[in-house]
């Protein structure tokens, strides 16, 4: 069976970088102007020569947007378990390295963090832990999983890759979707970028959409962090990702990220600044390559940047984040992963939303478990 790893060793980054800067202003309007867009188009469509056509990606985008998703934003809220990692990020609050009172929830802490984020309305959930296989390993999430399940339509992690039989085991307890994002597909910042833990095995972590593929998963979620390497290359091979995925594993749904570097304890600067303007081409770009995706912005961005997106391609957002361990109720206090941007409330974001037009989906199923 064939898997992403060998499609992704026969490109070069250098190579596909300069394709990309090498794309002319001829090749974006042939872009534009195609119906149905291949990873060429794409690579015009994030490439400099697309600058002064933003506004023209952007009318499109939103178009195709509304007609496939209607006047619809979905909203879900992060919820962390764990700050307890055994991995060293040079990006992270978490990370080994960081002398940092470290925090994992107990059942009844998880039950009190979930009635808050019931009273505020929301139905999907995303459960994030750091990575410590000991104390928030499978057994773990596995009984967060059971613990919360009746409780929203629709459960999401965000955690250490696991074995597809291990990912088949929480499919089996109600789990929806998995975010794991590449962070950066240029191997040497990897390396640099991951210098310790489970996390360093950039194989294994590239190949993880596979064995969520083969387990069966109805969702993957996609995504790099802009600001380790060129944000355009990344964004290429989080695209030819994405097209591999849905070619191989037709049945599930795919969503991607967009998440930038943002300060945290030790933090470290950007390598490749990525503008406002950029993402939002960027998004733009991945909106014109595919009618279907998900894309979904988290209070990362600023208030003002969100406002603006979510008319322009963009399908979910959480709001009200917290990033720390029971952040919500249990321990307000602690310390973050990373610094959110955008600090207001669910219902104003709710307002917003509604304000611009949209309809708020607090979930787009039923769970009849
Ligand atoms: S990014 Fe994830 S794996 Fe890396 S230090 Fe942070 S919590 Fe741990």
């Amino acid at each position: 069976m064939q898997d992403f790893k060998t499609i992704f060793n026969t490109y070069d980054w250098e190579e596909t970088l300069q394709s990309i800067f090498d794309k002319t202003e001829d090749e974006v309007i042939r872009a534009l102007q195609n119906t149905k867009r291949d990873l060429e188009d794409f690579k015009a469509l994030i490439s400099p020569a697309a600058k002064p056509f933003i506004e023209q990606m952007a009318q499109q985008s939103n178009s195709i947007t509304r007609k496939r998703f209607g006047n619809t934003i979905q909203m879900y809220a992060p919820m962390y378990l764990s700050n307890e990692c055994q991995n060293i990020c040079t990006y992270c609050g978490f990370s080994l390295t960081n002398k940092i009172p470290r925090r994992t929830l107990t059942d009844k802490e998880i039950l009190r963090e979930v009635s808050y984020l019931k009273s505020k309305g929301y139905d999907h959930i995303l459960l994030v832990t750091g990575e410590a296989n000991r104390t928030v390993g499978v057994i773990y999430i596995k009984n967060a999983i059971n613990l919360i399940r009746s409780q929203f339509a629709n459960i999401t992690i965000e955690v250490q890759p696991l074995d597809q039989e291990e990912y088949e085991q929480l499919i089996e307890a109600g789990l929806y979707a998995v975010l794991v994002y590449q962070e950066t597909y240029h191997q040497e910042a990897y390396k640099l970028h991951h210098p310790k833990g489970r996390k360093s095995n950039f194989e294994y972590r590239l190949e993880t959409p596979d064995r969520l593929g083969r387990a069966g998963i109805h969702k993957i979620g996609l995504g790099a962090l802009f600001g380790l390497e060129d944000w355009r290359a990344d964004s290429f091979f989080t695209a030819l990702h994405l097209k591999y995925l849905q070619k191989q594993y037709w049945k599930t749904k795919y969503s991607i990220s967009f998440p930038r570097l943002r300060p945290h304890s030790g933090g470290l600067e950007p390598k490749v600044e990525m503008t406002d303007a950029d993402l939002v081409q960027l998004i733009c770009a991945f909106r014109l390559l595919d009618e279907d995706v998900e894309l979904s912005i988290s209070t990362r961005e600023s208030e003002l940047f969100r406002n603006h997106i979510v008319n322009l391609g963009v399908t979910s957002i959480s709001a009200e984040s917290k990033t720390n361990p029971g952040g919500y109720v249990v321990e307000q206090q602690s310390l973050e992963q990373f610094e959110i941007s955008d600090e207001r409330s669910t219902e104003e974001i709710a307002k917003m939303l509604n304000d611009r037009g949209l309809e708020v989906v607090w979930k787009d199923w039923e769970n009849f478990r």
